[in-house]
């Protein structure tokens, strides 16, 4: 009976069992995962998703749950473990799984009040509570989005609009300047926005990686020179390479002498907004016009959980449109519609909900500020190891590095480049740890990326031990490159 499988009154007792073996399988990858991967290749675990006929059901959860451990946990790359250094990606807090289980099993959607009610209000309330913890004052809102990236499409889109009241400039004038060290998510959007090839200027940083305000001065007045509009400065707080956070109160002057649109990202450097310790690391992000937080970074929640806030409620009309079916425009309701480019949404709010009303802010920050203490901890660690180059002291919880080699002398650049590349490869192919790989002035550098408490400096003790040894197999015989290496590299 197909009915047997929709979640309703008759089917409460088959839910809570369903729920319990999904959560058994995965408890049982928790606690026996012996690395962050099994290093496994997509050559082998493309035949076993492959294999699978989607036009043959199972008909029994226990079969499919069986079925979806080959294809899918046994092979899964796992935030939890101590060992992934890797991404941007954090250990979920457990309020945070448990009200994503609640949330698609209600499946509100947050585009109107009569989807769902009291979400809006938790949603609102959670927006408040940001805008608060940011200082953006009283007239402020926001709304929750699938993601950074979204977020700062959403705060471009309202820069963009406002701009364009302000000065009735042609689209092709716009200009948003943004550091070197932005997220790429800014040029993306500035795309989609319709603004022309050339319109996202970047910005020089200084050798902390922040944007380097004299730059930004001059960046502001050749706009001015050149006839064109800076719609907006985008800052950053927490660049994704390095954790470094613009000097927003300079940047903040600028942009009121210059008539521009201060978007902060902020999608990893949020999780200041809880810390005890380091909040002031902020200081200035209250006079952003628009800000970018992504919870699902450095407050310990699953994906998705992002949102965007600007001072000024009002701008969010410009995502407005009204739909008679929908929320015509006399609505008595709260309608999350009328400020989101989204219509059907996630409930997402709801983990950091839970997240505050079981663990309360100060947990989450401490646990950020507990990755922040490790890094800097682990910058001492590589300043100190001869092997490697570190290229600037943490603020946050990255740490972006370089084999070097020592003997007999420090590699050529050539194939240090090679060596570090081949090293983050076989380490992950091992499935011993993840670390990341970036380029720095053209160079190949690997990257810790800390959002895990759990990992000690230990563990960082001996990923550097794992990486040297790859990267000195590698410069020992360059010409060998390993059947799975090669593909990747
Ligand atoms: C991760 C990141 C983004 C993009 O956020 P998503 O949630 O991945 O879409 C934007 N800006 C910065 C600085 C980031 O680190």
């Amino acid at each position: 009976m197909s009915r047997s499988h929709l979640l309703g009154a008759r089917t409460a007792d088959a839910y809570r069992r369903d729920l319990r073996a999904g959560a058994d399988l995965v408890a049982a990858r928790l606690t026996g995962a012996r690395g962050p991967f099994t290093g496994i290749t997509p050559e082998r675990l493309a035949p076993l998703v492959d294999a699978v006929d989607l036009d043959r059901p199972l008909g029994d959860t226990t079969a499919a749950l069986a079925e979806l451990e080959d294809v899918y946990l046994r092979d899964a790359v796992y935030f939890h473990h101590p060992r992934y250094l890797a991404h941007l990606n954090c250990p979920v807090a457990l309020p945070a799984v448990l009200g994503e289980a609640v949330l698609s099993a209600v499946n509100s959607s947050l585009d109107t009040w009569d989807q769902s009610a009291g979400a809006t209000l938790i949603e609102r309330r959670l927006v408040d509570w940001t805008t608060a913890r940011l200082g953006l004052g009283p007239g402020a809102d926001g709304v929750f989005t699938g993601g950074g990236t979204q977020s700062n499409l959403h705060a471009l889109l309202l820069a963009r609009e406002e701009a364009a009241l302000r000065t009735g400039a042609d689209p092709a004038d716009l200009r948003v300047l943004v550091s070197e060290a932005g997220h790429f998510s800014v040029a993306k959007a500035a795309k989609l926005l319709g603004l022309p090839r050339g319109s996202v200027v970047a910005v020089p940083c200084d050798e902390r990686r922040r944007m380097r305000t004299r730059d930004l001065a001059r960046a502001l007045e050749d706009c001015r020179l050149a006839g064109r509009i800076p719609m907006a400065v985008a800052a950053t707080a927490g660049t994704t390479d390095f954790g470094s956070i613009d000097p927003l109160p300079e940047l903040a002057d600028l942009c009121e002498l210059y008539g521009a649109w201060l978007h902060v990202d902020a999608a990893y450097g949020c999780g200041l907004l809880a810390s005890r310790t380091r909040r002031h690391l902020l200081g200035g992000i209250e006079r952003a016009d628009s800000v970018t937080v992504d919870f699902h970074k450095s407050f310990f929640q699953p994906v998705s959980s992002s949102a965007v806030l600007v001072r000024d409620g009002r701008t969010l009309r410009h995502a407005t449109h009204h739909a008679d079916y929908l929320n015509p425009a006399a609505a008595p309701f709260p309608n999350q519609v009328d400020k989101s480019l989204q219509t059907t949404r996630r409930f997402d709010a709801l983990k950091l909900w839970l997240t505050l009303r079981v663990m309360g802010a100060d947990a989450v920050g401490d646990l950020f500020d507990a990755v922040c203490d490790l890094a800097a901890a682990a910058w001492h660690l590589l300043d100190a190891d001869p092997r490697f180059e570190v290229v600037c002291r943490p603020v946050l919880s990255t740490l972006v590095f370089r084999y070097t080699g020592t003997d007999p002398a420090p590699l050529p650049d050539a194939l240090a480049d090679e060596a570090n590349t081949r090293a983050r490869h076989a380490l992950f192919a091992s499935g011993a740890a993840a670390v990341a790989g970036t380029r720095v002035d053209g160079r190949a550098h690997l990257k810790f990326t800390l959002l895990n408490p759990e990992t000690t400096l230990d563990d960082i003790a001996a990923v550097l031990d794992l990486l040297a040894g790859h990267a000195q197999d590698a410069v020992q015989d360059p010409a060998h490159v390993g059947e799975d290496l090669a593909r990747t590299l």
